[in-house]
């Protein structure tokens, strides 16, 4: 469970330059991309119950009190959020039928935002003392001009825990390298921790590492040792083999992300496509193969024109939002279209692909999306009908389509041998659809319609004859990819990619 200490009630409101990727469940719960980490590494899908923000503790309360809930007493700030904090935990537990539950706090310890989390801890392990532990993860930096790993910022904020009341049991140490002795003694003793319980976390090469690091110094052992619960049998050895696999891969493929979500200030924030960039490496390594990918800001590509893209092997564009250096995706797509590169889009990058190939091969010249310019003779996109009336009222947190929904694959498309199978269902989150009137004429110019939902009215995939990959898709397959299961279209784009070299 994700607690985020912001006062929106999702993630759904964020831009992902502020926040990162908007991760959806599969009943539509818009959250933090940590839920993504979360299911990927669980292989487990998880639901509404599982992310909590301040907004919503907030909200709760308000409208509680707004309907006499508290029956005539004081409503008071460091009690009652924390109360409806430790409901929202073993709310969570019953939905899910959890032996054992990581309730991750975001944010920084010290900070004013997460107090109320912390509190609810304090309480819940005053509570139950022998079934609450807490795990703190710390970073111990190497400034490169001292070129020593420095454990003060560490114990500071061990110190600053406890004065929220919370005594650390384990200690994660996040570092560039592995913490050594001498700094775990220094932190122990400064700290009164068992050295056994501080965890050397070092950057590693492939994430799925992780787990792999901490089984090496037995924290689950330890962890279960301290909850009074008999260690299980574990077998970590598919999961060694896939970790194994991505890191020796013989071969690499230059997959270039056009997309509009990559500049912070002077530094490029590829975390907004967290999903897109994971699902990537899971069907590379399954292909054997390194992805090597370059993130590319569109308002590039409108600088510099499209032959910047020339020398990759693939081209993916996310999903987004908006007008800004959409021009720039446009022309991206183009350049996939007509070089023959594999190219995946995504959402957005499917309703692009068609207005692209409405503008360029239909020969609707001024063709758009109605969310840019609503006043194209040539909508190709256009607002949802069942959205109509919410963008109208402003009525726009958490009713977007969101979350999963049936799908029907047209027979003897490459989406539909891809899955292998006729129906499923992905998940999704967007306002505007492929302009069903256009249906004819794409299919007649070669853009077949590769899936709609099953009642056959909106379109799902689009996929272009005669090129070796060319598929978009309504919906965000990235949210489904997991280490251990690559999501099928994936595996098929890295394939074209692999063919293609
Ligand atoms: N902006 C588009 C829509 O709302 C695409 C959304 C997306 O890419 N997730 O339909």
């Amino acid at each position: 469970m994700k607690a985020d200490p912001y006062l929106n009630i999702d993630a759904g409101t964020l831009n992902p330059i502020e926040h990162g990727e908007v991760f959806v469940l599969d009943d539509g719960m818009e959250c933090d991309q940590d839920l993504g980490n979360y299911e990927r590494f669980l292989d487990q899908s998880l639901n509404e119950t599982n992310y909590l923000t301040t907004g919503q503790v907030m909200k709760a309360i308000i409208d509680k009190e707004r309907a006499l809930g508290y029956e005539g007493k004081t409503v008071e700030f460091f009690q009652d959020p924390p109360r409806e904090i430790i409901s929202r935990i073993q709310k969570c537990v019953k939905t899910n039928h959890a032996e054992i539950i990581v309730f991750e706090v975001g944010g920084t310890v010290g900070e004013y935002q997460n107090l109320l989390f912390l509190e609810a801890n304090r309480l819940l392990k005053l509570r139950y003392p022998r079934d609450v532990l807490h795990v703190h993860v710390t970073y111990l930096p190497i400034p490169s001009s001292i070129g020593e790993m420095k454990s003060k910022p560490a114990q500071m904020s061990i110190q600053q825990l406890f004065a929220s009341g919370i005594h650390a049991d384990f200690v994660l140490a996040r570092s560039q390298v592995a913490i050594d002795e001498k700094r775990k003694e220094k932190i122990a003793i400064a700290c009164g921790l068992d050295p056994a319980g501080i965890i050397s976390a070092p950057d590693v090469e492939n994430i799925y590492q992780v787990p792999l690091n901490f089984e090496n110094q037995d924290l689950s052992d330890k962890i279960l040792q301290k909850m009074h619960i008999k260690p299980r049998k574990k077998d970590l050895s598919d999961w060694k083999i896939m970790v194994n696999r991505a890191l020796v891969a013989p071969k690499t493929a230059k997959i270039a992300m056009v997309g509009k979500y990559f500049s912070t200030g002077d530094f490029t924030l590829s975390d907004a496509y967290l999903s897109v960039i994971e699902s990537v490496k899971h069907a590379a390594a399954k292909n054997d193969i390194k992805a090597k990918m370059t993130w590319i800001d569109s308002t590039q590509i409108e600088k510099e024109g499209p032959d910047i893209l020339a020398g990759y092997d693939g081209i993916v564009v996310p999903g987004g939002f908006g007008g800004r250096a959409v021009e720039g995706i446009i022309q991206s797509i183009k350049y996939a279209r007509q070089n023959k590169i594999p190219y995946f889009g995504l959402c957005f990058g499917m309703q692009l692909a068609a207005v692209e190939f409405a503008r360029n091969v239909a020969g609707f010249k001024d063709a758009h999306t109605t969310e840019i310019n609503p006043k194209t003779k040539h909508p190709i996109i256009h607002v949802m009908e069942s959205q109509k009336e919410k963008v109208e009222k402003k009525d726009l947190g958490g009713t977007m389509r969101l979350g999963s929904w049936d799908f029907k694959a047209t027979a003897g498309t490459k989406f539909a041998k891809t899955y292998g199978k006729l129906e499923g269902s992905e998940r999704h989150r967007h306002r505007y659809e492929f302009n069903n009137q256009y249906r004819k004429v794409f299919e007649k110019k070669g853009m077949i319609i590769a899936a709609t939902t099953k009642d056959g009215k909106l379109v799902e995939s689009l996929e272009l004859k005669d090129h070796p990959f060319f598929i978009g898709v309504q919906f965000h397959p990235e949210l489904k990819s997991r280490p251990m299961h690559p999501h099928p279209l994936y595996l098929a784009f890295m394939e074209a990619v692999a063919k293609a070299q």
